[in-house]
């Protein structure tokens, strides 16, 4: 099932300029899994020049057409998700089921923004003199460069290039080197579904050279990225000196708070599944789980029992529930996050060790007693560990839930409606679920507040990103 992922470039898949690609690796077997091509600045001159010329006939292009485009890309996904999954699987190492259900949510993204496209409203301002219109207009703000990474890297990929064609916009993505196929399956469906040539590009290479050529390019308007927030504020800073707007979706801590009044059990088997998605590494993962002390011991029971009992292995396997962390540098990461809490006093309640010596697997994590110093408190782990803390009352887990720079996303669990609504108000957080896990669909906005970045990627508000309004006023001649 190898892969050797190529660029596209003018419509047609290509190899490198100068020819060279990078191995990918199965993260389940260690095992080689293909290469991907690697952009050299000619390289990412195609891509510019195709983004500029097409520029302005895609976003002349009639609302409805590009929402064609989009609703046939869609379609074309659902066909092929039996070839896709298993390829998703054996580069990024989730399981079978999750991988069908990025393809199913990258479809609806698409079927989302098609419907958007038509959308994008403009307003009429009532005028000061006979015969004269004023028109405030939305129009695609320009060329954009994506920079997607690889923990979901279809459906990451899904949120920029959906809404930005959906806008009029012309984009070239930079996918992930680790997990290309993801992107490289959507670009093949939009191509297929009738993307005019030049209109999108896909280029791997070095991340690093790769925005600093295309950032400050006088050719791309807008910049979106979704990685680490360390990474964001060097690419918001190039952007700014460039007076680029850029979105940001960087990473989080998210709080769970889990007030006494709850029926423990569901709460715990909610959260355990949502926690172990994806290996943890996802960015609104549930990490600090602050528990009011009445219920303290006998959630954390319940839930470090759950957490014990998943079942982890080959994401290809039926039967798997969570696969292997992505990459060595993730299973470096939890070794050493878990060192650092251990060594500040906290204890391992389940987990804590990689699992054999082949492939990336990790233990299902629960650690209790980490005190606020150690590093795994203040960074995010994004990976399987959950961190369990009580709390005296709610106040004081709201105040440990803003304590951090990050605000991504944040859960909560209560039967209070009164309390609810004082969590819901006083988080600092871009996105709240309370009483079940509702965030990240299509239609409702995604993004953070704090370190995790500005700019949403859904809802009404993913289009705002690729449009700028213009004023026309028209006196009648
Ligand atoms: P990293 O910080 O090196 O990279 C994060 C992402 O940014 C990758 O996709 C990478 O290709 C990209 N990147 C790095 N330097 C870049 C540059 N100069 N220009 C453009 N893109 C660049 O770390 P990593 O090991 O790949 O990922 C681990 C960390 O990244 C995690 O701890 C997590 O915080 C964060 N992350 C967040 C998300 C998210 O969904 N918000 C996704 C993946 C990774």
């Amino acid at each position: 099932m190898t892969a050797d992922v190529l660029l596209f470039l003018d419509g047609k898949w290509v190899a490198g300029s100068c020819g060279r690609s990078l191995p990918l690796t199965n993260p389940a077997t260690g095992e080689t899994a293909g290469s991907v091509a690697v952009a050299e600045t000619a390289d990412l001159d195609v891509a510019l020049e195709g983004a500029g010329s097409t520029f302005r006939s895609w976003k002349n292009a009639s609302p409805v057409e590009r929402g064609r485009v989009l609703r046939r890309a869609a379609e074309l996904l659902r066909e092929r998700i039996d070839e896709i999954a298993p390829v998703l699987t054996e580069q990024q190492g989730k399981t079978l089921f999750e991988a069908r259900y990025e393809v199913n949510a990258t479809a609806e993204s698409f079927d989302w923004f098609a419907e958007e496209a038509r959308r994008a409203y403009g307003r009429i301002v009532p005028a000061r003199a006979e015969g004269v219109h004023q028109l405030a207009f939305k129009e695609a703000i320009g060329p954009v460069a994506g920079f997607v990474p690889w923990n979901f890297g279809m459906g990451q990929a899904a949120r920029k290039v959906g809404a930005a064609l959906a806008a009029g916009c012309t984009v070239i993505l930079k996918g992930p080197e680790e997990t290309p196929s993801s992107c490289a399956f959507l670009v093949q469906a939009l191509a297929d579904a009738g993307l005019p040539t030049g209109v999108l590009s896909l280029v791997f290479g070095v991340p690093s050279e790769i925005s600093e050529y295309l950032i400050p390019h006088r050719t791309i308007r807008k910049i979106s990225f979704t990685g680490s927030t360390a990474v964001g504020k060097h690419l918001a800073a190039m952007a700014g000196r460039h007076m680029k707007p850029i979105t940001m979706e960087l990473g989080g801590h998210a709080p769970v708070i889990v007030a006494k009044d709850v029926d423990i059990e569901p709460v715990a088997k909610l959260m355990v599944g949502v926690k172990y998605r994806n290996v943890g590494q996802v960015c609104t993962s549930p990490t600090r789980f602050l528990i009011e002390e009445e219920i303290y011991e006998t959630f954390v029971e319940t839930f470090t029992q759950m957490a014990a009992a998943v079942k982890v292995g080959d994401g290809s396997k039926e039967g798997t529930v969570m696969g292997p962390l992505a990459n060595v540098r993730r299973l470096e990461a939890m070794e050493a996050l878990i060192a650092d809490a251990v060594s500040h006093g906290g204890k391992i309640r389940t987990g804590g060790k990689r699992i054999g010596n082949v492939g990336n697997f990790f233990e299902p994590t629960v650690m209790t007693d980490v005190p606020l110093e150690a590093r795994v408190m203040n960074e995010e782990p994004f990976g399987p560990l959950a961190l369990m803390r009580p709390v005296s009352d709610i106040d004081e887990a709201i105040e440990e839930a803003n304590r951090l720079d990050y605000g991504l996303a944040a859960y909560a669990f209560t039967k209070s409606a009164k309390l609810a609504s004082r969590i819901a108000a006083n988080v600092e957080t871009g996105m709240m679920s309370i009483n079940a896990v509702g965030i990240a669909f299509p239609e409702i906005p995604y993004g953070g507040v704090k370190d995790s970045g500005y700019g949403s990627e859904g809802g009404i508000e993913a289009m705002d990103a690729f449009l700028v309004t213009k004023f026309v006023s028209h006196t009648m001649a």
